[in-house]
Formats: C-alpha cells, sequence, structure tokens
C-alpha cells in the first residue's frame, strides 16, 4: 500500500527537566468517519503540539474495529494532511505487528492477571444487576471472574479479561482537572484480548503508548473513564511513567447527542467533496475552540498561533445546522 513517506523527527523536540523529550500522538481510527468533532480533537492536540514543541507520533488504530476497508487508512491519513496537520513519525499501523501485544498478554496471564473468559454477552448481561438506563456497558460481575492462576497466554479465539481489582483510580486531567474512578464497580474485569485474536483498544493503546514513549495524551473527553482503565492495565504491566492527559469537552449535536449520523453527514470527506476549503472546516473548529468567536475561513498556521488551553472552552460544543449551513454556503 502506498504511504506517505515517513517525516524526519523535529530537529528540536521540547525536553522536560529529566531531559525526557515530550512525544504525542493523533491516533485517528480508520473507520472512513472522520467527523468534525474528531477534527477538532486531533487540530487541537496538534497546535498544542506544535506550540510546546512535543514530538508528534501518527498511529493508525486499526485494531478497534472489526474491519477495515480497503484503503480507509490512506483516506484517514490525507484528511490530517488536508487540514494541515503533520507529524514527525509514522504512520505506524497497529496490525502490522502484533508481537509487542502479545508479549504483554504472555507477562499478565503468566503472572495470573489475565484469563480466558468464553461468556457471551448475554450470559453476562443476565448475571449483572439491571443497568442503569442509558448505560451502554454492562460491569462484568465478580461472581463471573474463574479462580486466578499463572497460566500461558494462548490466543484460541476467545476473549480474555484483566483481573481488575477493586479501589479507585485518580488522576489531574490538564483542561478537566481531578478525576476519580472506580473500573472495577463501573466496568468490572474488561477484555484485552479479543476472540477475533487481536488486542481490544485499551491494551493496544496502552502498550503503543509506552513503546512510543507517549508522554501527552491529548483527546475526546468520553475516553475518562478508558484513562482509569488504561492507568489499571499500565500498573499491571509496569509500565512508567504515567502520560499527561488533557481530554477535551466533546461536539454534540443540537439534541444534546454526542455528534454521530444522527446529526446528519459530519464527515470531513463529505464536506471536502462538495467543495468546502480546509479553511472553513478549521474556521468553525475554532470557533469551539475558544479562537474565535464565531466561524470565519483561518488557516492552520492562525489556529496554531492563536489556540490556547487557557481560552479552549470547558464545555462541549454544539453543532448546529446553521454551522452546516454555514459550511456549506
Ligand atoms: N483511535 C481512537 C479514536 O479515534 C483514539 C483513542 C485514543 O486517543 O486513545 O477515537
Amino acid at each position: 500500500m502506498d504511504r506517505p513517506p515517513r517525516t524526519p523527527p523535529s530537529p528540536n523536540p521540547a525536553q522536560d527537566a529529566s531531559g525526557g523529550i515530550h512525544t504525542t500522538r493523533l491516533a485517528p481510527s480508520p473507520t472512513g468517519a472522520l467527523h468534525l468533532g474528531n477534527a477538532r480533537s486531533f487540530v487541537v492536540n496538534w497546535a498544542l503540539a506544535r506550540q510546546r514543541g512535543w514530538k508528534i507520533v501518527l498511529r493508525i488504530e486499526d485494531l478497534d474495529t472489526p474491519r477495515v476497508k480497503p484503503g480507509a487508512i490512506d483516506a484517514s491519513i490525507d484528511l490530517l494532511t488536508w487540514l494541515g496537520l503533520d507529524w514527525d513519525q509514522g504512520p505506524t499501523i497497529q496490525s502490522d505487528d502484533l508481537a509487542p501485544y502479545t508479549e504483554s498478554m504472555r507477562s499478565l496471564a503468566s503472572r495470573g492477571l489475565a484469563y480466558p473468559c468464553e461468556l457471551t454477552r448475554t450470559q453476562i448481561e443476565q448475571a449483572a444487576s439491571a443497568p442503569n438506563e442509558g448505560d451502554t456497558e454492562t460491569p462484568f460481575p465478580r461472581s463471573l471472574r474463574p479462580a486466578l492462576a499463572p497460566q500461558p497466554f494462548t490466543d484460541s479465539g476467545t476473549n480474555w479479561r484483566l483481573a481488575v481489582e477493586p479501589g479507585s483510580i485518580t488522576f489531574t486531567d490538564a483542561l478537566a482537572g481531578p478525576q476519580t474512578f472506580n473500573p472495577a464497580r463501573e466496568i468490572g474485569d474488561f477484555v484485552i484480548w479479543t476472540k477475533r485474536r487481536c488486542p481490544a483498544y485499551q491494551l493496544a493503546v496502552v502498550v503503543d503508548d509506552a513503546a512510543q514513549r507517549v508522554t501527552q495524551i491529548v483527546r475526546g473527553d468520553d475516553l475518562l473513564p478508558s484513562t482509569a482503565r488504561q492507568l489499571v492495565l499500565a500498573r499491571a504491566l509496569g509500565l512508567a511513567p504515567e502520560p499527561t492527559y488533557t481530554h477535551l469537552p466533546l461536539v454534540r449535536g443540537s439534541d444534546g447527542r454526542r455528534l454521530a449520523k444522527r446529526h446528519g453527514d459530519t464527515r470531513l470527506t463529505h464536506y471536502r467533496d462538495q467543495g468546502v476549503t480546509p479553511e472553513r472546516v478549521l474556521g468553525l473548529l475554532a470557533s469551539w475552540s475558544g479562537i474565535l468567536p464565531e466561524p470565519e475561513p483561518i488557516t492552520t498556521r492562525a489556529f496554531l498561533d492563536a489556540f490556547s488551553l487557557d481560552t479552549m472552552p470547558r464545555t462541549d460544543a454544539v453543532f448546529t445546522p446553521e454551522n452546516d449551513a454555514w459550511l456549506l454556503a
């Protein structure tokens, strides 16, 4: 597959007091659905990195969707380039090498911290107490956990779960502030290796962030609960230091729900195909990022110069029909 050439590492990445380099990642899932909400996260992540001299790794997360259509990876990369973003390393493609994830599974299984689980979703839901309305996840009931014992990891088409012990996980997010989660209660033993014979999102992210020495994670705040789970997993794997997190408020539709298909076609490809310029898209993103009071076309460079985390809104942005009309005007 043709992929853009690797760009050389930036000459002067910022260093922290201990001499370490700060690194962030752009981590699109090549689902073909890069929409205005995702784009806002990527552009803000990129702007923060370029302002602060962080190295940027482009990582294509093609393991967390069941099927990636041919060409979807290149299409995601094209869109980031269309927006004017660049990076210093990558793209790395998760599915290119499963060995690091398998190695982590071996480590967890050999210490009795992970176990295979053949239970179906229905069996788990029946054993769990009634979920609250609107819950999208059913916590895995502790009663269904088998006795833990060291064992070899075998990838035999079965889910594997991480043994999650009770206790709260706290961290301070650079934007969202102090956070407390209790993964044992909220999700229980979660799946880290899937019966599709590949790592689940949580494992893949933790292993990659450590391998790529990612120190700064910037992403949508729907992933705040995932951060707690990733910290549990990173600690179980003995991975340190822990990254700094900046979780951005989401973009929602006028109905208050997370931007999705029901709000019409908000994919970047939809607008690009209709001749909307990247400057116009960036102008809308800028109006959601504390840069412009109202959308107006803006270059990537101007976005970078004007962005400040201090003025980034702490509340969700709303994508309105007027925004859509303005883009297409
Ligand atoms: N690949 C994920 C997404 O596109 C991002 C995950 C992450 O930032 O950890 O939603």
